[in-house]
Formats: C-alpha cells, structure tokens, sequence
C-alpha cells in the first residue's frame, strides 16, 4: 500500500527524482539528502510501512541482507574506514520521516562523528529487573 502523503512513498515509486544507487521489485535505495557523512543512503522498501513495528517477517528477513551487500559495495567504492547502520522508530528515537527506512552510514576516520552508545547507568539489580520485565514470564 502507499500512502498519498508520503514523500518517501513518492520516492520510492520514482514519482519523485532522487539519487538511486539500487533498486528491484520491492527497495529503492538513495542517497540522503541531508547526509551525515559522505555515501549517507537509506534504504526504502516500495511498500508504506510507518516503521519496524509495522513491518512484516518478510520484509524484516530481506532488509538486513540488502543493507549487508550495500554495505559491501559501498566500502569498497567509497573506501571508508567503517559502517554505521541505523534505524529510527517513533519521534522519541530520532525518526522523522514515517516511512520505514535503515541508513547506511559510512564511517571515515576523523569524520568527527560520535554515533557511539552513551552508557546510561545502571546497576545490577535494575538490569535484573528489566531482564524480568521483558523475558519473565
Ligand atoms: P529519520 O530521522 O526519520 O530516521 O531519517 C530521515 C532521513 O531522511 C534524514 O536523514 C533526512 O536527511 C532524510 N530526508 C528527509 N527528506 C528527504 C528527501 O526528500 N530526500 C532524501 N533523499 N532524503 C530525505
Ligand atoms: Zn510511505
């Protein structure tokens, strides 16, 4: 399904010109507009999902090896040092765009980009609990 008023919707059908480095029957893979790092591409499925909670198995089984091949070829073309990749859900998260879509991120040396996990402090006792909380019965 597609949703009228989605832009990636739209770039994804091709309705609107973007930088295409791939595509096939279900993604359209483009270069960000807004990039944190020279190579900065996203991946859009053709189908409007708002994000990973909408999204089905099958489309969450062909993501990661699509982003694992662009990856690949990305590295070797662009030469970077390393790869970032992330996917944002709800506006808590970073998304800002509802249409599900990963970046792919390349990583230079001296980029000057921290995208690093912040420890947020817990003890073991809160670990245990929240380990309860998602995996008890
Ligand atoms: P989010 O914050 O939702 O995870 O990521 C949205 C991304 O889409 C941002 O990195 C932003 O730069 C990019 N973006 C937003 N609008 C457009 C657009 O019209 N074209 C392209 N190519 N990228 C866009
Ligand atoms: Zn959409």
């Amino acid at each position: 399904m597609r949703d009228e008023n989605c832009i990636f919707c739209k770039i994804a059908s091709g309705e609107i010109p973007s930088r295409t480095l791939y595509e096939d029957e279900e993604f359209r893979v483009i270069l960000d507009l807004n990039p944190a790092t020279r190579g900065h591409a996203l991946i859009l499925p053709k189908e409007h999902y708002r994000n990973l909670y909408e999204i089905d198995d099958s489309m969450a089984s062909k993501v990661l090896p699509l982003a694992r091949r662009m990856a690949v070829t990305m590295t070797k073309k662009l030469h970077c040092d390393g790869f970032n990749v992330i996917q944002n859900n709800n506006e808590v998260a970073g998304q800002t765009v509802f249409h599900f879509h990963v970046h792919l991120i390349p990583r230079y040396k001296d980029d000057g980009h921290s995208l690093v996990m912040r420890p947020c402090g817990m003890t073991a006792e809160a670990l245990d609990t929240v380990r309860d909380e998602i995996a008890g019965e």
